[in-house]
């Protein structure tokens, strides 16, 4: 399956617990790419620029990484999307990559959540570097200021969470990604849920999208 939505969806926390409940991976761009980064390997080298802006890294950079990542062992049993496809032609590139596997998406849940309520998570976001574990400087908090209450990891700030990075995005997701709602909605695989609500709620809905299929 695949998660769509805005960046700051909760596209990531949703993904991460279904992934574990169900013993499957998550493949998440977004968290590949900055391992890149930190890395300083070739790849992390050639996106950064893009992801530092807000902007999309080039399809083809994109597509070979979820490429080599779906043909690994554990992507066997199935998968979770997370950040990809993000846009028409990586959403046919996985169509082909699929074909090629002899597999299918059985859903796309799309997280939808206004901007203003974007803007609000994605500004006030913090990260652990150890575990990911995402807190907001408002409306989560961590018990220690700057420190993650699971693994005592240091809280940072994305480089792309600034306002100006946010704006950029969101611009990005609307013109790009948002098309993607269509493509898979005429496919008969897209789900809605409300984004807006608490975590415990979207985390009820999600399951009621998924379960059916
Ligand atoms: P995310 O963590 O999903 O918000 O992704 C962070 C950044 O990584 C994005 O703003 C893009 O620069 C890049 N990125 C992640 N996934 C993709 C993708 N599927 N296509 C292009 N760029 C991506």
């Amino acid at each position: 399956m695949a998660f769509l939505g805005p960046p700051g969806a909760g596209k990531g926390t949703q993904a991460r617990e279904l992934a574990r409940e169900w013993d499957v991976p998550q493949i998440a761009t977004g968290d590949m790419l900055r391992a890149a980064v930190a890395a300083q390997t070739p790849l992390g080298g050639e996106a950064r620029r893009y992801m530092d802006a807000g902007a999309l890294v080039p399809d083809d950079v994109i597509v070979r990484l979820v490429r080599a990542r779906l043909a690994e062992a554990d992507a066997a049993r199935g998968f979770i999307l997370d950040g990809f496809p993000r846009t028409i032609a990586q959403a046919e590139a996985l169509d082909r990559m699929l074909k090629d596997l002899g597999l299918a998406l059985d859903a796309v849940v799309h997280i939808d959540v206004g901007e203003p309520e974007l803007l609000r998570r994605l500004t006030g976001r913090r990260l652990c570097r150890g575990c990911q574990t995402p807190y907001h400087v408002v409306s989560a908090p961590p018990r220690r200021p700057g420190v993650c209450d699971k693994c005592q990891g240091e809280l940072y700030q994305r480089e792309d969470d600034t306002e100006a990075a946010v704006r950029t995005r969101l611009d990005v997701y609307r013109r790009q990604t948002a098309p993607l709602l269509e493509y898979y909605r005429s496919r008969g695989v897209l789900t809605r849920v409300d984004g807006e609500g608490s975590i415990e709620g979207i985390r009820g809905a999600v399951r009621a999208a998924v379960a059916p299929r």
